[in-house]
């Protein structure tokens, strides 16, 4: 039988949240998770065996199957509940999406829906230990030091997770799921949504391996869109089609930037990861450091079949003598072109045809001399770059004069916080994107203006980060069942 109560698309950590508190509220709903990518225990990246990204068939292991883009992350579950250090502080939610959801709800719920989501990731084998909550007078002077620079350093919490314990953790969820009555569809990609007098009906979906077979159509009452950064691009399209309220988002374009552990030791020790966010003198964009990984690896994703984007990760046990974060500019654009999703592919489609496919990488002190980073350059290198398939060339070509500028800039405000930010040996991969598609406009129920139809997550630009993803799930449910 076709019909279900609830079908959600996208078992990322949204998409999971949601079906988890739906089997927490109402054991007797029927419930289908459609996922396009594999079951977890099948999910694999070959790029440290083959040394570079071989392009997994049909769709990338690190972004797609069950928890999504969550399954090779980091896991560094950000407790943005507990960064109010004083009543009254602003709660810091991470990018756009945090502020879309501060619309509708106030600090007290979000912080009891985040403690809540903590709670959960707790017993399913969270890391008890928080980091970035010992030395507050040291990580005070930091920031005042920062402050001088134009600096604003945002400390929160967080739980390290490391990439293997992530998979831990989100196969235990899965099990727990799938036991508890979930029906869950792995290998679908769902084509289009059945939309009849402006009321969702169903979804429409496929076998991922064969993209020419006939779709199958899914019935449900209410349809819950959870499609992540992977779906970003699909989920534009089908907001085009159907008429789906957006707003236009932004685009956040940057590089992957990696520097020894040493530069990084004391912000490693006392934050784990430090949020720098500055606004650039020559154009004032906002320009911020996101993802930090302490002894850590970057590494490869691939989008839309062909596109590769950089990004990276750390291991709970497995370490390396670099750091590496993002460093993330953002893009808005309003007239006559409105289509940052479509800006930031071409310069992810520009970076990648430079570096034959994959990623481009190029020191520093190159930039600065006006020259491209050649192989021999990086084997003699202070700092080994942990991207071994990363190719040695000349970003600069690729990314746009403002972007560049405003990274430049950027950089040098930082090493006058953190000594040697700006050595010239440090690497800079590209393309490191954010896509972030338009966001799709919800109410105070994540309902779009489609009835029945529901957009949570990072896809449609609601969240941007494991704990708001799935928190947002949570949320959703309890939306759902009210
Ligand atoms: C390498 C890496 C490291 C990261 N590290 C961290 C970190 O340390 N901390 C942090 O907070 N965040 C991190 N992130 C980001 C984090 O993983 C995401 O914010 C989070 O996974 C978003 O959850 P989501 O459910 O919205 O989407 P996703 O996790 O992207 O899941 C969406 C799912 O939907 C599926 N899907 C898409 N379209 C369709 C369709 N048409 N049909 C069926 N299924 C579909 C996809 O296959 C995917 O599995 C990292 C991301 C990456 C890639």
């Amino acid at each position: 039988m076709n019909k279900f109560d609830v079908i959600i698309v996208g078992a990322g950590p949204s998409g999971i949240f949601c079906a988890y508190e739906l089997t927490q509220k109402n054991r007797a709903k029927n419930i289908l998770l459609i996922e396009q990518g594999k079951n977890i225990k099948q999910r694999a990246c070959p790029i440290e065996k083959a040394n570079k990204c071989v392009k997994c068939q049909p769709y990338c292991n690190i972004t797609c199957g069950f928890s999504g883009a969550g399954a090779f992350s980091d896991g560094k579950l950000l407790s943005y509940h507990l960064s109010m250090h004083n009543d009254g502080d602003e709660m810091y939610l991470g990018g756009n999406g945090g502020s879309y959801i501060k619309n509708y709800y106030s600090n007290r719920d979000i912080k009891d829906l985040l403690t809540y989501t903590d709670n959960v990731y707790l017993n399913f084998g969270a890391e008890p230990h928080l980091e970035g909550i010992e030395h507050r007078d040291e990580i005070i002077k930091l920031q005042t030091k920062a402050k001088k620079e134009k600096l604003n350093l945002v400390d929160i919490p967080l739980r390290h997770l490391g990439t293997e314990k992530s998979q831990e953790l989100y196969t235990k969820l899965q099990d727990y799921l799938e036991k508890n009555g979930i029906n869950i569809m792995y290998d679908t990609t769902v084509k289009d949504i059945v939309i009849e007098n402006g009321t969702a009906i169903g979804v429409q979906a496929y076998s991922s391996y064969d993209k020419d077979a006939q779709t199958t159509t899914y019935y449900a009452d209410k349809i819950v869109m959870a499609v992540g950064r992977k779906g970003a691009n699909w989920l534009s399209n089908i907001c085009e089609k159907h008429n789906i309220k957006t707003e236009v988002g932004s685009v956040d374009i940057g590089v992957r930037y990696e520097l020894s552990d040493e530069v990084m030791e004391k912000v490693n020790k006392l934050l784990y990861e430090g949020k720098f966010i500055a606004r650039t003198s020559t154009y004032g964009d906002k320009v911020r450091t996101f993802c930090q990984n302490p002894s850590g690896f970057v590494s490869a994703e691939v989008y839309k079949d062909s596109l590769t984007l950089v990004n990276g990760h750390s291991y709970k046990d497995k370490k390396s003598k670099n750091t590496n974060l993002a460093i993330l500019v953002s893009h808005h654009f309003n007239y006559p072109f409105n289509k940052p999703l479509e800006y930031g592919i071409n310069v992810a489609e520009n970076v990648n045809k430079l570096a034959n496919g994959g990623i481009l990488v190029q020191r520093l002190g190159d930039i600065y001399r006006g020259r491209r980073t050649w192989q021999k350059d990086l084997d003699t290198n202070k700092l080994e770059p942990t991207l071994k398939s990363a190719v040695a060339g000349d970003i600069t070509y690729a990314i746009g004069y403002r972007t560049m500028t405003d990274i430049l800039e950027f950089i040098k405000s930082v090493d006058k916080v953190v000594e040697g930010f700006a050595n010239p040996e440090n690497l800079l991969y590209a393309p490191e994107i954010k896509f972030y598609s338009n966001t799709v406009v919800v109410d105070k129920n994540f309902e779009t203006n489609i009835k029945n139809l529901y957009s949570i997550g990072d896809g449609g630009g609601l969240t941007t980060g494991l704990m708001m993803a799935s928190a947002s799930g949570v949320q959703m449910a309890r939306n759902l069942i009210q």
